[in-house]
C-alpha cells in the first residue's frame, strides 16, 4: 500500500530579456506561499524585437505574452515572465504588467519598481507578480485598496495595497484553481 502526496501545481517564473536571475529566485518563496504551489525558475525568454516601440521607448506587453505562451510547458499551471524594460499597452502611458487568463501566462516589469531599498523592491515585485498571476486565474480588479487585486495607478498605491488577496478574492482564487479553501 502506498500513499502518494498529491502533486502540487507548478508556477514557473522566467527572466525576460536582461532581467537578472536573482530577481526570479527572490520571488519563488512568496509565490509558493501565496499560491500553495511549487514555484520554479524557468529558462530565460528573449524579449521579442517586435515588442519595442522606438518612438515611445517602451515595449508592448501584449507582444511578449505570445512568446511566454510558446515557452510554457503543459506541466506548468502558469508561466510568469519578469522583464526589466518599461511596458505599455496602447491606451495607457505605461503598465506594471499584464496577465492572460486564456493562455495562462503573465508578464510584469521591474523597470518602475526600482529603489535604493532592496527589500522594498522585492515587496513591490511580489505585489506585481501576484496581481498579474491573479488576473491569469480570472480575478478582476478589487474595490478594496488593501487587496492585491486593487488597480494601482502609482507606485504609492502599489506600496499601500501589499501582497495579500482580500477574503473574497482568496475564495474566488481557490475556486478557480479547484483547490480547497484555506483553513
Ligand atoms: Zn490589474
Ligand atoms: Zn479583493
Amino acid at each position: 500500500m502506498s500513499r502518494q502526496a498529491a502533486k502540487k501545481p507548478v508556477i514557473a517564473v522566467a527572466p525576460v530579456g536582461r532581467t537578472p536571475s536573482e530577481a526570479v529566485e527572490r520571488l519563488l518563496p512568496v509565490l509558493r506561499e501565496t499560491f500553495r504551489c511549487d514555484a520554479i525558475a524557468a529558462p530565460r525568454v528573449s524579449l521579442p524585437a517586435s515588442a519595442f516601440d522606438a518612438s515611445r521607448g517602451q515595449s508592448l506587453s501584449s507582444a511578449i505574452l505570445p512568446v511566454l505562451a510558446a515557452a510554457k510547458r503543459p506541466e506548468w499551471e502558469r508561466l510568469l515572465g519578469v522583464a526589466d524594460v518599461d511596458l505599455y499597452v496602447p491606451d495607457l502611458n505605461f503598465v506594471f504588467g499584464e496577465g492572460d487568463t486564456r493562455r495562462g501566462v503573465a508578464i510584469f516589469s521591474l523597470a518602475r519598481l526600482h529603489d535604493a531599498d532592496e527589500k522594498l523592491v522585492a515587496r513591490r515585485a511580489a505585489t506585481e507578480a501576484i496581481h498579474e498571476l491573479g488576473h491569469t486565474y480570472a480575478l478582476a480588479h478589487c474595490s478594496r485598496s488593501d487587496c492585491v487585486m486593487w488597480f494601482s495607478n502609482t507606485l504609492a498605491e502599489s506600496d499601500r495595497k501589499g501582497v495579500r488577496f482580500c477574503p473574497e478574492h482568496e475564495k474566488e482564487l481557490a475556486r478557480n484553481r479547484r483547490l480547497p479553501p484555506r483553513n
